[in-house]
């Protein structure tokens, strides 16, 4: 596939880029080899400050980066800027943190003096997403250049500008030439790069579809992968629940990002008789919001990232629908080049639906009714994905009992979902294996290399 920037305001084409031969991911792998080499034997604390300057640089250009990514994916400028500003907080955290998370591990053991040192194992590759288009990259590129693994990118094919722009920065901030490498290379090239013995491993954050592929190739060539797939969170409200906490945080866990968030709330759950009051407040906070240049501060829906995916979330609802799902709202066109999809509020989704089970990657909430806490648990968790959850109730022994219950790698209790760099992130199920962000995430490709002397 070409790689494209067609700005989903306007479906114009941007610019398109020639992809990479087969000699320039060669030439990326040599380089990245050769400065793996050299970082495993230096300190961590060496690699700090080049980070801490990738931080500073996207603060003081915060709003051209969040520029590229709104004129690339279509996100609202603002919802852009936090981006770029997450990114510059994970910089910081992994500069700070990072040395201090790979110091060397003793051991109790009658055996003699032992420890595990952490390190570096080689070069990774990358497959990231258009959904963030730099916080994907950089929940994997801040603990790994800390470690001393070096990155080659296999970013989204309509997100190419954000990838340079990336590249660029670290560039600028003083990064060494090896330790990360863009590529605009297709899948084939993918799976020569898993191939290479330089490889160690593959992060990859995406769809079941293209994690599977990917995580075949590693497993084909016994190589460490990691994978953040989709979401079909439950966003659980207890009859006991603060509904004013509830109001303030619903409607935006599942519209952020024009809906196109892996860990946003999708199924809301209301347990007891409150129902239908969450019905409507719903739809009415969903009619508030405003189409428009994403550009402009006052435009509080955003395009999709492309008139494809627009395309594919219509196709669900259609279907939802043709199985008996009622539209409590939305759901009609948007009159725009652009590729809006009107936030769209469903109910009546049985267990014979199709959608039941799909991730819907657009403004699109489905609400369900059940009777009790068991109930709840049980829907909640029937589900092949298990990324994220979010549980309401004023009993905090009981928020807790539940939350234990779900099967998800996050959990929220009475607020939104949240990543922040100190928060392990990931999943369960078909959501994907290992986690990003905080210790784990650092610790995802070390060797941790036992020493044990006489
Ligand atoms: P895809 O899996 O299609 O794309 C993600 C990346 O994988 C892209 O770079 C894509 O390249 C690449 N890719 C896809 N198939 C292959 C393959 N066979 N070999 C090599 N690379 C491949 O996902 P979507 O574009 O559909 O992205 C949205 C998905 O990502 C959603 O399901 C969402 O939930 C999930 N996601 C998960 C997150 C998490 O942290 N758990 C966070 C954000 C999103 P190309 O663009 O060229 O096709």
């Amino acid at each position: 596939m070409a790689y494209q920037t067609i700005n989903p305001y306007t479906n114009k084409v941007e610019q398109t880029y020639p992809n990479a031969s087969d000699a320039d991911l060669e030439a990326a792998l040599t380089a990245a080899h050769k400065r793996y080499l050299e970082f495993r034997n230096a300190q961590p604390e060496t690699r700090s400050a080049a980070l801490h300057q990738v931080a500073t640089l996207m603060r003081d250009e915060q709003h051209e980066l969040a520029t590229t990514l709104t004129r690339e994916m279509g996100k609202l400028i603002g919802e852009a800027e936090a981006e770029v500003a997450l990114c510059a907080d994970i910089a910081d955290y992994f500069a700070d943190h990072g040395p201090g998370m790979l110091a060397d591990t003793p051991l109790t053991t009658a055996a003699g003096p032992a420890y595990y040192a952490k390190q570096a194992v080689g070069v990774l590759v990358m497959v990231e997403p258009w959904n963030f288009p730099y916080y994907q990259i950089m929940r994997v590129f801040a603990p790994n250049f800390i470690v001393g693994n070096t990155m080659i990118l296999k970013h989204a094919s309509n997100t190419p500008a954000s990838a340079e722009a990336f590249a660029d920065v670290l560039r600028r901030a003083g990064v060494p030439d090896g330790s990360f490498a863009n590529l605009f290379i297709d899948y084939d090239q993918v799976g020569q790069a898993i191939a290479d013995p330089r490889v160690a491993g593959v992060a990859l954050t995406g769809s079941e579809r293209g994690g599977a592929a990917v995580a075949k190739e590693a497993g084909a060539n016994l190589k460490k992968s990691t994978l953040e797939l989709g979401g079909n969170d439950a966003f659980i409200i207890l009859p006991d629940a603060d509904w004013d906490l509830v109001r303030q945080v619903a409607p935006q866990s599942r519209l952020m990002n024009a809906g196109q968030i892996c860990s946003a709330s999708k199924r809301f759950i209301v347990v007891g008789d409150r129902y239908d009051e969450f019905v409507e407040f719903m739809k009415q906070e969903f009619a508030k919001v405003q189409p428009g240049d994403p550009m402009d501060p006052a435009t509080t829906l955003a395009p999709l990232s492309s008139a494809r995916a627009k395309d594919k979330l219509q196709k669900q609802v259609d279907a939802a629908v043709a199985a008996g799902a009622h539209v409590e709202y939305g759901n009609t066109p948007i009159d725009s080049d652009g590729a809006f999809f009107q936030p769209t509020v469903l109910t009546g989704i049985d267990r014979d639906n199709p959608v039941f089970n799909q991730e819907l990657f657009g403004p699109v909430a489905s609400i369900y009714h059940v009777d009790t806490e068991e109930e709840a648990v049980a829907l909640a968790n029937d589900s092949s994905y298990g990324l994220g959850s979010v549980v309401f109730s004023q009993d905090a022994d009981r928020a807790d009992r539940v939350s234990r219950q779900l099967e998800a790698g996050m959990t929220f209790i009475n607020r939104s979902w949240l990543t922040a760099p100190e928060l392990p992130f990931g999943g369960v199920k078909n959501s994907g294996y290992g986690r990003e962000l905080y210790e784990l995430g650092l610790n995802a490709f070390v060797n941790e290399h036992l020493v044990l002397a006489r």
